[in-house]
């Protein structure tokens, strides 16, 4: 690792992922996450906030060589022979678990691995798989604060060079969905994703993470927490000091938001 890795603080990131397609696709969203290696090109560990790994208590992998999940049914068979080996490091699970102090995170050393909202991603990013990647699962059971707090729990990772990625999708409705992928958004669907985007400009926490299903569109674009919950990690561990960036916006399906953000804190 190169002395600016050591010195600034790795950023954050939030991955509207949209179908897992996309991990094979070369379109703008996928050329876009290509640009986002630049910011950091090589973070001591990524510390992945997925919408596919949903459990009851709150876990981290712990694993050496996590495996590659095909979490989906009825995609190509080019999707499922799909492999993302990077290493894992059970050494930055445990500094997690010694992180967050505001619940107990437990180490994972069988049931999960990576899933298709990492891969997915992470193989436009990091094509390379060189390094180490770990998942936290989302503890489905608790409400929407205690996800924006475990993310202000990761904050200080980041000057420990672990670059914290949320994937999920900001507006998630699948009972919508347009099989056409360039489909006219609905309107609610638009509407919400320009709330969101405002009320992360403003940094407006209790609006996210409370008032999202006070109105049609939230209820809409939010029909399930799991696409939706991830932004709150990367909301939490992300402070004043960061410069908040929309490096893709755009609506896919007509239901599916793919707007991905970056919060970044400049050098010196
Ligand atoms: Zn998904």
């Amino acid at each position: 690792m190169g002395d600016r890795g050591l010195k600034s603080r790795a950023p954050v990131i939030f991955v509207g992922h949209g179908s897992p397609m996309n991990a094979l696709a070369d379109n703008d969203f996928t050329r876009s996450l290509r640009e986002l290696r630049a910011l950091y090109p090589q973070p001591r560990a990524i510390l992945v906030i997925s919408a596919h790994w949903m459990t009851e208590g709150t876990w981290v992998t712990h694993m050496a060589s996590p495996k590659t999940i095909h979490d989906f049914y009825g995609f190509p068979a080019a999707l499922f022979d799909v492999r993302y080996p990077a290493p894992g490091s059970p050494a930055v699970a445990d500094l997690v678990r010694e992180t967050v102090k505001s619940s107990r995170i437990q180490p994972d050393d069988e049931m999960w691995g990576l899933d298709h909202g990492t891969w997915s991603v992470l193989r436009h990013i990091f094509p390379a798989a060189d390094v180490p990647v770990l998942q936290l699962s989302l503890n489905i059971a608790q409400p929407a604060s205690y996800h924006l707090e475990l993310g202000r729990q990761l904050r200080g990772l980041r000057d420990q060079g672990v670059l914290i990625l949320a994937s999920g999708n900001i507006v998630h409705n699948l009972r919508k969905i347009r099989w056409e992928q360039d489909a006219a958004p609905f309107d609610w669907a638009l509407e919400f994703d320009a709330w969101a985007r405002d009320k992360l400009l403003a940094r407006d926490e209790t609006a996210l993470s409370k008032e999202y299903l006070a109105f049609e569109s939230g209820r809409l674009s939010v029909p399930t927490p799991d696409h939706y919950l991830p932004l709150l990690y990367a909301l939490g561990a992300s402070d004043s000091r960061d410069v908040l960036r929309f490096t893709f916006e755009g609506i896919q399906n007509a239901s599916i938001s793919m707007r991905t953000l970056v919060f970044n804190t400049p050098a010196g």
